[in-house]
């Protein structure tokens, strides 16, 4: 990524880690960067984990001064009321989450997230100061069929509708055919469809917020190949699931340049 934007490196958890587990993990994750000597300030942590831990963390984080940022898998569109099951944005800003991921091709095909509903989420964590992360890509049958960009631009667009100019979200590009596949993209796929991803912005918020945007590489990374997809100009950091759980090789890619 361009040197104006700082890297960042984003541990989706999904559905692991109960809020015990968790403590475990963002030590034992803090003491290995501290032991590393590791410069918090060159690379943005960001963790992401279920719902029944994030208060369990914000409170570690706050207690230890951990510098990574917090954030959760999901929001509802809704700011509250008679919505059963669902967590408002105004609940997760109150937990200083800082981000929150929108559109993870999980919910998109489990959850029948569409293109409306994104958007409509991305309004709700806006409403609450949340950054979105917001989440795009495309399955192996869309890559035959349309190539890499189609989708992903597509649903790009539809989530950044009527998003003010200037706004800060980070986009997520997660071809869904690499998502825990041990399949990822090539540096060279990523850093395609990043640039375009990055023109959708400038078109939806305006040139200085696409400078400024975070686009982020998802789908199988690993310590073994994060360094070839942070070499890329459009590229700049990864949002990692199953790596995110094991924390060595989470320190690992975070520490990517050594
Ligand atoms: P993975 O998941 O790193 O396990 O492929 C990435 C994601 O779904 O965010």
């Amino acid at each position: 990524g361009a040197v104006t934007r700082t890297p960042l490196i984003a541990g989706n958890w999904k559905m692991n880690l109960d809020h015990l587990q968790a403590v475990a993990l963002v030590q034992k994750l803090h003491w290995t960067l501290k032991d590393a000597k590791h410069d918090a300030d060159s690379v943005e942590v960001a963790v992401f984990p279920p719902f029944t831990d994030v208060r369990t963390v914000q409170t570690l984080l706050d207690a230890d001064k951990i510098p990574f940022a917090l954030g959760a898998q999901d929001l509802s569109a809704h700011d509250s009321g008679a919505y059963t099951g669902e967590v408002s944005g105004a609940f997760l800003a109150k937990l200083d989450c800082r981000y929150v991921i929108i559109g993870h091709s999980e919910r998109r095909e489990y959850h029948a997230e569409t293109d409306e509903v994104v958007a409509a989420k991305v309004q709700a964590a806006l409403r609450h100061s949340l950054v979105p992360v917001i989440c795009v890509g495309e399955t192996a049958e869309d890559l035959q069929t349309h190539g890499a960009s189609a989708v992903p631009v597509a649903q790009l667009t539809a989530a950044l509708a009527g998003v003010a100019a200037g706004t800060e979200v980070v986009v997520a590009y997660e071809p869904v055919w690499a998502i825990g596949s041990g399949q990822a993209a090539t540096p060279e796929q990523a850093q395609d469809v990043c640039a375009t991803l990055r023109e959708v912005v400038a078109e939806s918020i305006g040139a200085d917020a696409a400078e400024r945007t975070r686009i982020l590489y998802g789908g199988s990374v690993k310590s073994g190949n994060i360094a070839g997809f942070m070499r890329q100009p459009d590229v700049d950091g990864a949002l990692v699931g199953g790596a995110s759980l094991v924390v060595d090789e989470f320190a690992a890619i975070i520490r990517y340049q050594k």
